[in-house]
């Protein structure tokens, strides 16, 4: 078997014991094959062998992947920081957006919606539960204001939260970030904020999205596990 169909199957399996752990059906959790830094042709490879999403962190990069691959069979997810600048490429060509975090950006894309007769943009908001400065990620405490926000745009559809522990080399110590996402999410739930009812939670990457499922995620975002190193 090539190399990346064994590692799609390993993933795939450790996904399932997650999700059963957890008490869930596998197909209750949506993997997202993070294809950042590789060519259109593994693209094409992953696509055959049953990939149905891929997961892009730069506008520019995914430009010319989404060209050649186009949307027919998979859909194309942004989970990078987006730059105010490369917001109407965004609309134009992603799915889904992982990485709202402020107020501007999410007037932005309504408004660039607007513009480009987009009627629905699926959008989940990152949050950064660490406190990073250097990373992404609406903080905390700012979360309630954007999804107020939210929910006076029409055209953004805000179904879920997304975020990126701290680098840890024990998956345990990031399995409390998850929790508090989940907790996060429950509550959102419960107040109706989401637009699909319940919320989705995307997080985990290659070294944690098992953890990530046990704690309740319903989209993984993985690269290196099934793609390699990247180089
Ligand atoms: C690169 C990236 C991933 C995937 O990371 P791996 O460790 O290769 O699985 C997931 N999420 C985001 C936001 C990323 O930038």
């Amino acid at each position: 078997m090539p190399t990346l169909k064994k590692n799609l199957k390993k993933v795939l399996d450790k996904i399932a014991d997650a999700s059963a752990r957890s008490g869930r059906p596998s197909d209750d959790v949506k993997l997202v094959a993070v294809s950042k830094t590789h060519t259109p042709d593994t693209i094409s490879k992953a696509v055959r062998a049953g990939i149905l999403i891929f997961g892009e962190n730069k506008v520019q990069e995914a430009e010319e992947k989404i060209a050649e691959i186009g949307h027919d069979k998979v859909e194309w997810h942004l989970i990078g920081h987006l730059q105010k600048n490369k917001a109407r490429k965004a609309v134009q060509l992603f799915d889904v957006i992982h990485s709202l975090d402020s107020p501007e950006l999410a007037h932005r894309l309504e408004r660039i919606c607007e513009e480009e007769s987009r009627s629905k943009l699926s959008v989940f908001v990152q949050v950064d539960l660490a406190g990073e400065k250097t990373k992404s990620g609406v903080p905390q405490h700012q979360l309630n204001m954007l999804v107020e926000v939210l929910k006076r745009c029409q055209r953004l559809s805000f179904d879920g939260l997304m975020t990126i522990p701290p680098m840890a080399d024990d998956p345990e110590e990031t399995r409390q970030y998850f929790r508090r996402l989940r907790e996060l999410r429950d509550r959102l739930a419960e107040e109706g904020a989401f637009a699909n009812g319940f919320g989705h939670l995307s997080m985990g990457m290659s070294h944690d999205f098992e953890v990530a499922i046990e704690e309740g995620a319903t989209i993984v975002r993985v690269g290196t596990a099934i793609f390699g190193e990247r180089s």
